[in-house]
């Protein structure tokens, strides 16, 4: 039988698939592209046409697509087991897991809760904060602040905390009446305020929630550093320093949702540490297993645990399971991951990649049709604007975005950018010369999508 060609695959895939975040019309005009295999920072289609994969495969990937090392250790753990359920049965990758996670991850954090997906692992942490509350005698505390253009994924709870229009909006009859504070996006600073500066002020709404409704909120949820689906803006650690000293004062707790950023995308291993801080939950997925397999983890404290810790009949045990918690494939995945970073230095290369990715990008700033270059470690986004001096963006409909993709796809690189914003997130086994390719692939995209 002859090998079929992406135009065979396309067909039989329209006939029975529906696609995620996608309007399944947009493809009578945008082909599709089925692909056949990956290796590295590369994806390859039926036809034989390649696309280096600058988005991480939103996100996922860090070391590579069919990374031999990942590949060889969950081979080993196939031929041992490849799962069992969690409660009442323990096994080896996960117990591993869960030692190594503790202690990467900032001080106090010290039991792991697993889910199969980043939405799950939020569900889980506003689920452990609400009820911790509750086994405390705090059952009056119910709700939970949000910050404006955050993102956490889309089951009905995380949804609810987050505030991406296009996702949330019409489902918002169905969603939790969350507290919503505007965020610390330095976008909005003004011209010359340092963004420290600009977060501080900002804090002034945050402060005013918490004193407002302290009383009432189980815990202040936000993505560190960077809100990733809400177009890659970005503000400064001090927001977080002050966050965490908020939270204690009015007795609420901090979830830190590092599902896009952990794993060393803004540069450090999590984003926390760059404010020093220790939230009381820590959600992780994406990275964690280096986009091979669906896992997700919630680390907490102590103190949440213990407040769970009790006998059987007094009801306070946490009953939330998912069929596939702690997968041992998925953990025999994070751990080679975790191998990786410890034993090639990871973090250190990686700064010579983010600096190639701020140098070749420098002169994008002075473009007539970019508002803002901006970054934060392996995370590089450029906001196209139809005004650069007013800011005034682009109408959505115009979809710019898309055209820089269409061009991307053209120069065999994989570039899919959120509304009017281009940006770099690529696998860490990125070489420079890629990343100055890429660039002058964004160069001319957002030069042709900007010329009228
Ligand atoms: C992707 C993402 C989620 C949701 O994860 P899924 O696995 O897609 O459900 C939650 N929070 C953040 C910050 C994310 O980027």
């Amino acid at each position: 039988m002859n090998a079929m060609n992406n135009q065979q695959w396309i067909e039989r895939d329209l006939g029975v698939l529906w696609h995620p975040c996608t309007q399944m019309k947009d493809h009578e005009q945008l082909p599709l592209i089925p692909i056949r295999r990956g290796e590295g920072v590369w994806l390859e289609d039926f036809d034989g046409r390649r696309y280096l994969d600058a988005i991480s495969s939103w996100w996922v990937n860090l070391f590579g697509h069919t990374n031999p090392r990942i590949n060889a250790a969950i081979a080993q753990q196939l031929d041992k087991l490849e799962h069992v359920l969690l409660a009442g049965f323990s096994h080896e990758a996960v117990v591993r897991l869960s030692e190594r996670l503790v202690d990467i991850t900032p001080a106090g954090l010290s039991r792991c809760f697993y889910a199969d997906n980043g939405s799950s692992a939020i569900e889980v942490a506003l689920k452990m904060s609400y009820q911790y509350w509750r086994n405390v005698g705090k059952s009056r505390k119910t709700r939970f602040i949000s910050l404006t253009n955050g993102y956490h994924g889309e089951t009905l709870g995380a949804l609810s905390v987050g505030d991406v229009a296009l996702y949330k909006e019409t489902y918002q009859p169905l969603l939790m009446d969350v507290i919503t504070v505007p965020s610390p996006d330095c976008f909005f600073r003004e011209e010359g305020e340092c963004e420290a500066a600009y977060c501080q002020r900002q804090f002034v709404h945050m402060e005013r929630a918490l004193e407002d409704y302290g009383e009432e909120t189980c815990a202040v949820i936000v993505e560190p550093l960077v809100q990733c689906a809400g177009n890659m803006r970005m503000y400064d650690p001090v927001y977080l320093s002050l966050l965490r000293e908020a939270c204690d004062r009015y007795g609420v707790h901090l979830i830190a949702d590092e599902i896009a950023v952990g794993f060393g995308r803004t540069g450090t291993m999590f984003a926390c540490e760059q404010a020093d801080i220790t939230p009381d939950f820590l959600c992780l997925s994406k990275g964690l297993t280096g986009g091979y397999l669906p896992l997700s983890a919630v680390l907490t404290t102590e103190t949440v645990y213990q407040a769970f810790y009790d006998d059987y009949s007094t009801l306070r045990a946490f009953l939330h399971s998912h069929s596939f918690t702690g997968n041992a494939l998925g953990c025999s995945a994070a751990l080679a991951i975790l191998d990786i970073f410890k034993e090639n230095s990871v973090l250190e290369n990686n700064r010579l990649l983010a600096q190639t990715m701020r140098e070749s990008t420098e002169h994008f700033a002075d473009h007539p049709h970019v508002a803002e270059v901006r970054q934060h470690g392996m995370i590089l986004a450029i906001e196209m604007v139809k005004n650069k001096a007013s800011r005034e963006p682009y109408p959505w409909q115009e979809r710019r975005g898309l055209q820089v993709y269409q061009h991307g796809l053209q120069k065999e690189m994989l570039l899919r950018p959120l509304g009017n914003v281009v940006y770099f997130m690529p696998p860490y086994v990125v070489t420079p010369e890629q990343i100055t390719d890429l660039a002058q692939v964004a160069w001319e995209g957002i030069n042709l999508a900007t010329q009228d």
